[in-house]
Parts: C-alpha cells; sequence; structure tokens
C-alpha cells in the first residue's frame, strides 16, 4: 500500500481470486471463434487422409516422361478423368495418362502429375513438353498432419485458422470454455438516453454502451442494463434481476467517496461480499469487487468517468474475463516506445496516459482529463507511468499498452 492506497497489482490480483472458470461445454465449430479451447485437438487420420493431386493436370508414371522436353516432347494416350470428390478407384496403365485435377485422388501407380500448363491440354492423347521427378505436383498423405498428432492445445484462444485445422480434421464440435455472458449496468440521475433530447443538468450515457462493447471486443456476449437511478434499492432489483443471465456483472458510477449519492457503494456495502477501496492509479481510483446473489456471480464496480471506466475496463476487467476461461492471456500487449513529448504524472500512482502509438514512437494526447471521452476516442494506447515516476521527457522510453 502507498498512502492507504492499493497497488494496481495487488488489486487485479484480489479481483482473480474471487473468479473461477466457467463449466467447460461442448460447441458446434460455428460457435467458438475467440473463445477458449478446453481440451487438446489431434489428427484422427493423416492430412491429407490420401495421395492427391496438387494441380490440374496428368497424373503419369515420371519415367514415361523423363526425357520430355518442348523439343523432343512425349505424347501419352489420355485413358481417364478424375475430378476432386470422385471416389472410384482407378489405376494408370502404363505408358498412359490420366486427367485429374486439384485435390482429387492420385489414380494407383501414379507417381506425378504434369501440370496441364506443360501440356497441349489434349483429351484423348496428351503431348507432354517438360519431364517430372516422381512425387511432382502430388499431396502425400500425412504431410501436414500424422494420424494422433496434435494440431490445437487447450487453452488456445480459437482464432480460423485454428477453425479451419480443427475442420479438416473433421471434428465437428469442440470442448470449450462458454463465451462468458457480461452485463453492463450503468447508475446515475444524471444519464440520458443517446438519441433523446438533452435538459441542462444532464448527460448522454457513453458508459454502459462503451464497456458492452468493449466486453463484445474481448469476446464476450454483453447486455446493457442503463438508466439505473441513483436509489440503493433500484441498484439492488436491477442487480437481482439480471444475476440470471450474468457470468460477470460491471457496473459504472457511484463508486467515489460521496456517501450516499454513491449507490453502488452503498447499495452493495451491506451485502458483506464486496470490497471497496482506492487503487493507486490515475485514472481510475475507486474501485470494488465481490460476489452477489446465491451463486456468488462475480461484480466489478468501475467508477462513473468514461476514462476511467474505460482505463478500468482494460485493466481489470478484460483479464477478469479472461479468468472466467481460465485463460491468462486476455489481458493487453505491452510494448516499449519512446516518447515524442513530455509527460507529467502523481507520485504514487501509476498513470494511464491516452496516447497515439506509431511505430516505436507514442505521442501523449492533449486532455487528458477523466471526462476526456473525445480525447480517448482518438487514443490506440494507454502509456503506462510508473508510481515512482512523476515527468518524463521526449526520447524516454514508456511502456505502453496497445489498445485492442
Ligand atoms: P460517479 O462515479 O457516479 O460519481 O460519476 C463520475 C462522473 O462520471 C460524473 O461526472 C458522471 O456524470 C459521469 N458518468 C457517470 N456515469 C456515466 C455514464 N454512464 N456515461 C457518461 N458519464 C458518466
Ligand atoms: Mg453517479
Amino acid at each position: 500500500m502507498t498512502d492507504g492506497l492499493t497497488p494496481v497489482e495487488a488489486h487485479l490480483a484480489d479481483i482473480l481470486a474471487t473468479i473461477a472458470p466457467l463449466p467447460v461445454t461442448r460447441l458446434e465449430l460455428s460457435q467458438v471463434e475467440g473463445l477458449i479451447l478446453a481440451a487438446d485437438i489431434t489428427a484422427v487420420q493423416p492430412l491429407p487422409p490420401f495421395d492427391n493431386s496438387a494441380m490440374d493436370g496428368y497424373a503419369v508414371h515420371a519415367e514415361d516422361v523423363a526425357g520430355a522436353s518442348k523439343e523432343h516432347p512425349v505424347t501419352l494416350p489420355v485413358v481417364g478423368e478424375i475430378a476432386a470428390g470422385d471416389t472410384g478407384a482407378y489405376a494408370l496403365p502404363a505408358h498412359s495418362s490420366i486427367r485429374i485435377m486439384t485435390g482429387a485422388m492420385l489414380p494407383n501407380g501414379a507417381d506425378a502429375v504434369i501440370p496441364v500448363e506443360w501440356t497441349d491440354a489434349g483429351l484423348s492423347r496428351v503431348t507432354i513438353s517438360a519431364s517430372a521427378s516422381a512425387g511432382h505436383a502430388v499431396r502425400v498423405a500425412g504431410d501436414d498432419a500424422k494420424a494422433g498428432e496434435l494440431l490445437v492445445t487447450r487453452g488456445t484462444r480459437l482464432k480460423p485458422m485454428h477453425i479451419a485445422a480443427i475442420a479438416g480434421a473433421g471434428h465437428g464440435s469442440v470442448s470449450v470454455y462458454p463465451r462468458p455472458r457480461v452485463v453492463v449496468l450503468a447508475t446515475g440521475d444524471e444519464l440520458a438516453e443517446p438519441g433523446t433530447p438533452l435538459v441542462p443538468g444532464r448527460i448522454w450515457d457513453a458508459n454502459s454502451f462503451m464497456i458492452a462493447a468493449a466486453a463484445r471486443e474481448a469476446g464476450c456476449l454483453a447486455y446493457r442494463q442503463a438508466g439505473i437511478p441513483d436509489e440503493p434499492r433500484a441498484v439492488l432489483e436491477t442487480i437481482e434481476d439480471q444475476l440470471v443471465r450474468a457470468d460477470l456483472l460491471v457496473t459504472t458510477g457511484g463508486v467515489s467517496m460521496g456517501g450516499e449519492h454513491d449507490v453502488v457503494k452503498a447499495a452493495l456495502q451491506r451485502l458483506g461480499t464486496m470490497t471497496f477501496r482506492k487503487v493507486a492509479m490515475q485514472p481510475g481510483m475507486p474501485q470494488g469487487f465481490g460476489v452477489v446473489g446465491q451463486d456468488r456471480v462475480p461484480i466489478i464496480t468501475l467508477p462513473g468517468n468514461p476514462v476511467s471506466a474505460y482505463v478500468s475496463f482494460q485493466v481489470f476487467v478484460r483479464p477478469a474475463l479472461g479468468a472466467l476461461q481460465d485463460y491468462p492471456g486476455l489481458g493487453l500487449p505491452l510494448v516499449k516506445a519512446s516518447l515524442t513529448a513530455p509527460l507529467r504524472s502523481p507520485a504514487g500512482r501509476r498513470s494511464y496516459l491516452r496516447g497515439v502509438l506509431s511505430g516505436d514512437e507514442v505521442t501523449p494526447l492533449t486532455g487528458q482529463g477523466s471526462h476526456h471521452i473525445a480525447t480517448l476516442s482518438r487514443a490506440n494506447a494507454l502509456i503506462t507511468v510508473p508510481e515512482w515516476i512523476v515527468q518524463q521527457g521526449p526520447g524516454d522510453t514508456a511502456e505502453v499498452l496497445v489498445l485492442p
């Protein structure tokens, strides 16, 4: 602790300690993009499963075309045609050829494919003007993966290429952690729904849309429940209502030091399952977390200022969403970059300044207030300034979180 503030790492560790992975489920391949694989995937059969042609051309015995050249072409009879998907068992007689398409099973006895471009494309006889050695344009069974070979490891976050390997190996469904369901709750008497008129004293709700979008960006399902008045009963009732569809609840607003106006804190503190504290960071100092309801659904309470809520989501909620899937890799990538301009940071707190990362240089944006959403929308990075540094100059190296 520094001045009664909890360090960022300690706060994150405490949040993660309250979160258990969701029960593993089996899902159809079309549902699993971005999910975490819960069991290794192996090749049941060799990949490819049979010897096949890599090109459109003619299956031959390589020795029959050994001397072929432009000057001395070789002509062979064409005794058949095999298209991709043809399941017939064909054999190539001596001194002849079979027209063959890309992906078609190689006929028995053939050991090379002459690309159609090296021939006159003949139908009953073909004239071949180049030689090929055995194995030319042939994809051998198992040259990509042997039967039993490990294809995708448990714990992988499934991207299109993994899904290709799984589908290509014939698995129709896989064991995964379910997509976490995040319910986003925005509190505040001042909030109006975007698209409706404003009266002085009110503002449009930005947080609930932003946090729901950030949760989806992190691979989750998100439901938005906004416009919750600053009244403990309303907060508790809404939470109660939403529990059935939540693997994680995220609230914004109502957790600072303003006493009864801090409605989330006021309502949840009584449950005795919550921790509210000040974290040594800027923006985002007031934070809370805990569990609610019979099923002890985890809840993270973010501050109301939109930039604070955004930064807190990236720093605390993303890793928590990973933990629901037993996946440690959901935090943002950290890179080093050279500052192009000076910056300041309060002593004893870690700053997350909005910046623009370009190559190996990063520029802090003007407008670092925690209500500056317009500035936030121009950022692609968060410049992190350690607790013990109060200023940095151009050319200094900064650690930068790359925003998704
Ligand atoms: P609070 O944490 O509730 O005291 O809110 C801190 C600041 O953030 C206040 O200026 C609020 O008006 C603002 N704020 C709270 N919730 C939202 C929201 N959903 N969208 C935009 N601004 C908000
Ligand atoms: Mg509020």
